[in-house]
């Protein structure tokens, strides 16, 4: 069977002209996307994760007003859509029906009520709300910033919609909470003492400690497990607690389940999935703060295979240079392991952003051997001879 493929658009350009320029190379993404298959009159999900208030690191507006304007060619209706906080203070990151050029709308209606439940039966997970609009769409384009995330290591295609998709109340106490479900901690060998002991050896203040109920609560999130484990160190000659890998490939594979479940709503041919490689910072865009990158900006990547689009967005984030001197002092155990990846190097071995894609490779949802197609390579267009350069000397709208 012949490999998925994966069109990727670099920033970097061979020549000074607007014609082998990242835009461009949008566009012919896009084209090669081929929004055929999108029939007059789909109602175009546009799933985006739309930040949260002071951080700007999203994927920009002028990418999407573009993306919107290719969907509007083929008779479709797209809408942008997110959850209704994200929706509601979007305008203060700048997007707008107006400036995005099509309407956005909460996923699952203004009190993220509007759900459709689905049967899960993983882990300590029975069931969940997947979001109301994610079932109505005839069409999804999931449009994805790349960057690190404290669970899984990682956050692109998979995230956007694996959590996204659902309703808070399923993402935060359901999703999130799986990670629990491999066993950690064993109260009959701990003390409330010795509880407290290990809540302070912990530099990421990933644990809280119940006197009361004598319940010892890991954070998964804040775990920098691998990298750090000092907790274990505290631990040692009681043996009460372990950092288990376990529960953190729990939630991957959760992530790929929740996915399955989103895009079984879609036709095949009705799924499009563009990764934005460009401000690729530690945490989640959902922490609303302004970070430093992890790595340079790369480039954009789409294809109609998300374990695909994902595979080669975390290859191409592997194979560039490493900006560990620019990332914050809280950061403790940044590790200079370089056979990790990025991602690992920060959030800890046990959270290695390819299990997502390997379970959803399991799942049928696509293959992890892809071909990039790399447009207009800078490699290329430094031989090329531009067109006459245009720039702006004087007002050219009279
Ligand atoms: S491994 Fe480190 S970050 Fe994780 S709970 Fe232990 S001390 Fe905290």
């Amino acid at each position: 069977m012949a490999k998925p493929k994966v069109y990727f658009g670099s920033f970097n350009h061979g020549r000074i002209a607007r014609e082998f320029s990242m835009s461009v190379k949008f566009d012919e993404i896009l084209n090669q996307l081929d929004f055929s298959t999108i029939k007059k009159k789909d109602k175009v999900a546009i799933k985006m994760h739309l930040g949260f208030k002071d951080g700007f690191q999203t994927v920009p507006v002028f990418f999407i007003r573009r993306l919107v304007q290719k969907v509007k060619e083929t008779g479709a209706f797209p809408f942008i859509t997110d959850n209704p906080t994200a929706v509601y203070n979007a305008v203060d990151r700048g997007y707008t029906a107006e400036t995005c050029g099509c309407p956005i709308i909460p996923i699952a209606g203004l009190k993220d009520n509007y759900k459709h439940r689905v049967e899960v039966n993983y882990k300590t997970v029975d069931f969940l709300d997947m979001a109301g609009v994610m079932k109505d769409s005839d069409v999804l384009i999931d449009v994805s910033h790349v960057k690190g995330h404290g669970t899984a290591g990682f956050g692109g295609a998979f995230k956007n919609i694996a959590l996204g998709g659902y309703c808070g109340t399923s993402r935060w106490r359901k999703i999130h909470g799986v990670e629990k479900s491999a066993p950690y901690w064993d109260a009959d060998k701990c003390s409330p003492e010795h509880g407290k002991k290990l809540v302070e050896s912990c530099p990421y203040k990933a644990m809280k400690y119940d006197s009361e109920k004598h319940h010892l609560d890991l954070g998964f999130g804040n775990c920098h497990n691998g990298n750090c484990l000092e907790c274990l160190k505290v631990d040692e000659g009681v043996g009460c607690l372990s950092i288990p890998k376990e529960g953190f490939a729990h939630f991957q594979e959760l992530m790929a389940i929740t996915s399955k479940k989103i895009l079984e709503c879609y036709d095949d041919d009705k799924k499009f999935f563009l990764n934005f490689i460009m401000d690729v910072t530690p945490h989640c865009d959902c922490l609303g703060m302004v970070q430093p990158q992890v790595v340079p900006d790369i480039g954009i990547v789409g294809g109609r295979d998300i374990v695909a689009v994902e595979e080669a967005s975390l290859d191409l984030v592997k194979r560039a240079r490493f900006l560990k001197d620019q990332l914050p002092p809280y950061l403790k155990h940044v590790s200079d392991d370089e056979a990790l990846h990025p991602f690992q190097r920060i959030w800890g071995p046990y959270k290695d952003p390819y299990l997502v894609n390997e379970y959803g490779e399991k799942l049928g949802l696509g293959a992890r051997d892809y071909e990039l197609v790399e447009i207009l390579p800078a490699s290329e267009t430094k031989d090329l001879e531009p067109g006459k350069h245009s720039f702006e000397d004087q007002a050219t709208f009279f």
